[in-house]
C-alpha cells in the first residue's frame, strides 16, 4: 500500500515538475525568464489563472481550449507533463527495488527532466541551449566525486573527453561527405554532458543506439510522409536523449551481454 502511494506521489510531483517543463520549452529558446511572468495564452497573451494551470486536469476540465479566447491548447503540453511524470516513476523504480540509492535517483530526476526538455526544443527550434548542456557538463562532472555515484570521477572526465570527442570528429567528417552540417555544436555538447554522466563505454551505446533510432524512424518518416523534404529534417538531439536515457538506466546491462557475446 505505501508503495502505490509513493509511486502516485512521486508521479504527481513529476506532473507538476512536467508543467514546469513545458514552460521551459516555450521559454529558453525565446530567450523569455522561466520564472518571472506567468504562463500567458500562447494565442491571447492573457495570463493563466492559477485553477486553469493545474497538469493534466485543467486541460481536460477546459475541454483543451483557452478559457479566454477559445484558441486550442496543444495536446503536447499534457503529453510531456505525463511523459515527466512517468519518466519520475521509472527513476523512483530504481529505488524501490533496492538496486541504486537516493543520490542516484536524484540524478535520474535532474536527467529525465533536462532530457525532456532538450528533446522537444531541438524537434521545434533544431537548437540544443547551451545553458542546459554546459550547466549539465558541470553538474556531471561534479557528482561523479560524489560517493553515491557508480561512475568514477575519472571515468566521468575520460566520458566527457570522448563523447565530446567521437562526436566533433561524427560532425567533421559528416560535414565534409554531405557538403552540409550533419550534426550540430548543440549535439557534441549534448554527448559530452552524456559522457560526464554515463563515462565512455556508455557514450559509445549511446552512438549506436541513437544511430539505430535515427535510422529505423527516419525510414518510417520518409515512408509515410507526403512530402519527403520534412522526414528528413528530423535533428539527431531526440535521438540522443533517448538513447542516454536507455544508456542510464540499461547501459551496464547491455554492455555486458554484448561482451559475454561476442567472447562465446
Ligand atoms: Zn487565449
Amino acid at each position: 500500500m505505501l508503495e502505490i502511494i509513493s509511486f502516485v506521489f512521486v508521479f504527481l510531483v513529476g506532473l507538476i515538475v512536467g508543467s514546469f517543463v513545458n514552460v521551459c520549452i516555450y521559454r529558453i529558446p525565446r530567450k523569455i525568464s522561466i520564472i518571472k511572468p506567468r504562463s500567458r495564452c500562447p494565442a491571447c497573451q492573457s495570463p493563466i489563472k492559477a485553477l486553469d494551470n493545474i497538469p493534466l486536469i485543467s486541460f481536460v476540465i477546459l475541454g483543451g481550449k483557452c478559457r479566454n479566447c477559445g484558441a486550442k491548447i496543444s495536446w503536447r503540453y499534457p503529453l510531456v507533463e505525463l511523459a515527466n511524470g512517468f519518466l519520475y516513476v521509472l527513476a523512483f523504480n530504481l529505488i524501490l527495488h533496492g538496486r541504486d540509492n537516493w543520490g542516484i535517483f536524484v540524478v535520474a530526476l535532474y536527467l529525465s527532466t533536462v532530457f525532456l526538455i532538450i528533446f522537444f526544443i531541438d524537434l521545434d527550434f533544431r537548437i540544443i541551449p547551451d545553458s542546459l548542456t554546459i550547466s549539465g557538463i558541470i553538474i556531471g562532472l561534479a557528482v561523479s566525486f560524489l560517493p553515491c555515484m557508480h561512475l568514477r570521477w575519472l571515468d566521468s572526465f575520460v566520458g566527457f573527453f570522448i563523447g565530446g570527442a567521437l562526436f566533433l570528429t561524427i560532425a567533421e567528417v559528416g560535414d565534409r561527405i554531405f557538403k552540409k552540417e550533419s550534426m550540430g555544436g548543440g549535439d557534441i555538447k549534448l554527448a559530452a554532458m552524456m559522457g560526464a554522466f554515463l563515462g565512455w563505454k556508455n557514450i559509445l551505446l549511446v552512438l549506436v543506439i541513437a544511430s539505430f533510432l535515427g535510422v529505423v524512424f527516419g525510414v518510417v518518416l520518409i515512408l509515410s510522409a507526403k512530402d519527403k523534404i520534412s522526414a528528413r529534417t528530423i535533428p539527431f538531439g531526440p535521438y540522443l536523449v533517448i538513447a542516454g536515457l536507455i544508456a542510464f538506466y540499461w547501459g551496464e546491462q547491455i554492455i555486458r551481454y554484448y561482451l559475454e557475446f561476442i567472447s562465446r
